[in-house]
């Protein structure tokens, strides 16, 4: 991989499923789908209940527009099979003795949840990682340490399991120990690091305190994941510079392990189109939009034995991009990565926003740090003007910071997202720092 900047674009494949034409993707897709809709519904009590209420029969499938008959899974559904049968539910379509491997949600936001793998949802995972991680340009020899949560989290194990797969040596360093994370990268020579995009920028400003400079270690590779970061275009310059090395946006859930990743075109990520049939829909109404359009990013698993979803409702929100990319893959991409949460969508009084809109222009902005908040609060009012604005932003000023960096952030939100927001510079290292997923949005 140290060689890519010579040839940007690697022709080589680990998988001849990522250069099939569209038609056979799609005839490939509609083969499997109805394979797997026959095991769901063999297998799924939950899912032969779903199917029942629909007027479906797995022998109805036709044709991939077929599925749309079918309703949407949400969470709320998965929640309610759960508490059906515990503690595996009534959505496990395998024997709980194939179960190899358990993960649970984080809990931030419902009680955590599992999902599970039987073997070879394991080795198919694996294989999927491997082969993101390859396309980014991740090769035998490479160094990777694994700076993903290893507890209950799926970023861990996957991204270890992955590497080790392509030939790599493996330090699973984890989520904490900053200081000696970043001594053993120096130490061992790592090229390739996997982290969350808040704990990648907080490892650059804890280097800088140790008077360690990041830009002359090894690592070329960074792939972020967890929450949304490559997507955003400042975070992913900022990220760049800080660690003189490319960064790959790596989209999944815990629920598909992999949704999209980058490939080394950096064009948005690639839908795993022979692990997910993917649909984009209108949040509001269920129907399908255009790519191009915005819309909420729906799945159905084409092979995975334990917890299959069929049409599990992701709630993030996605500009789909067929067209070809300059890397020669087919599968379809997502520019911009997840450009919000459905429900996390803000709306400041009459304008639709995401926090990720607000980050790209915090970070694009000189004199400010990576962190920042988001507080959504009615009774937040303009102190110029005394009109409301229901939005506060906690921003960080670095030493060199322009005296009205507060008023040039408040001046480019205004002209690029059109929202007036209150803008609060604080001292450097004020706010929270995150290891893990942050959390930035603070509804009061
Ligand atoms: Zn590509």
């Amino acid at each position: 991989m140290r060689n890519e900047s010579a040839r940007p674009y690697s022709s080589d494949r680990w998988d001849k499923a990522e250069g099939w034409s569209r038609d056979c993707l799609a005839a490939f897709q509609k083969a499997a789908l109805g394979r797997q809709l026959g095991t769901v519904h063999a297998g799924s009590a939950y899912y032969r209940d779903r199917f029942a209420a629909a007027g479906f029969e797995p022998g109805d499938f036709r044709d991939l527009s077929d599925l749309s008959r079918l309703p949407l899974t949400t969470k709320q559904d998965y929640l309610a099979a759960l508490e059906a049968d515990p503690p595996w539910g009534t959505a496990l379509a395998c024997d709980p003795k194939a179960v190899r491997r358990v993960h649970f949600s984080s809990g931030t936001t419902s009680r955590p949840t599992p999902d599970a793998w039987t073997g070879p949802d394991l080795a198919r995972w694996a294989d999927l990682y491997a082969r993101a991680a390859y396309s980014q340009g991740v090769r035998e020899g490479d160094v990777f340490q694994c700076l993903f949560s290893y507890p209950w989290f799926v970023g861990g194990l996957g991204a270890t399991a992955a590497f080790e797969r392509i030939g790599c040596a493996v330090i699973p360093g984890g989520s904490g120990d900053t200081e000696r994370q970043i001594e053993t990268l120096f130490a061992y020579g790592t090229t390739a690091i996997m982290a969350t995009p808040s704990f990648a920028a907080h490892l650059a400003e804890v280097a800088a305190r140790m008077g360690r400079d990041l830009r002359q270690s090894a690592v070329r590779h960074i792939g972020v994941g967890g929450e949304p970061g490559a997507g955003v275009p400042a975070t992913r310059a900022r990220l760049e510079e800080l660690w003189g090395a490319r960064v790959f946006d790596c989209y999944g859930s815990l629920e598909f392990q992999p949704i999209a990743w980058d490939c080394a075109a950096q064009a948005g990520g690639h839908l795993m189109e022979d692990f997910a049939y993917a649909e984009v829909v209108d949040p509001e109404t269920g129907a399908a939009v255009p790519d191009g359009t915005p819309g909420m990013l729906v799945l159905t698993h084409l092979d995975k034995q334990a917890f299959p979803l069929v049409r599990w409702a992701t709630g993030d929100v996605v500009v789909r991009d067929s067209t070809p990319c300059a890397c020669g893959r087919t599968h379809a991409r997502l520019p911009g990565g997840v450009l919000g949460r459905a429900d996390d969508m803000i709306v400041i009084r009459g304008v639709n926003l995401f926090p990720t809109a607000v980050e790209d222009v915090v970070r694009a902005m000189p004199g400010l740090a990576d962190e920042y908040r988001i507080i959504l609060d009615e009774t937040v009012r303009d102190p110029a003007t005394g009109f409301p604005t229901g939005i506060r932003l906690q921003v960080e000023a670095t030493g060199d910071a322009p005296s009205d960096v507060g008023y040039r952030l408040a001046d480019a939100i205004r002209t690029r997202l059109l929202v007036r927001a209150v803008v609060e510079v604080l001292p450097p290292m004020t706010l929270d720092r995150f290891t893990h997923k942050a959390k930035r949005l603070v509804r009061r």
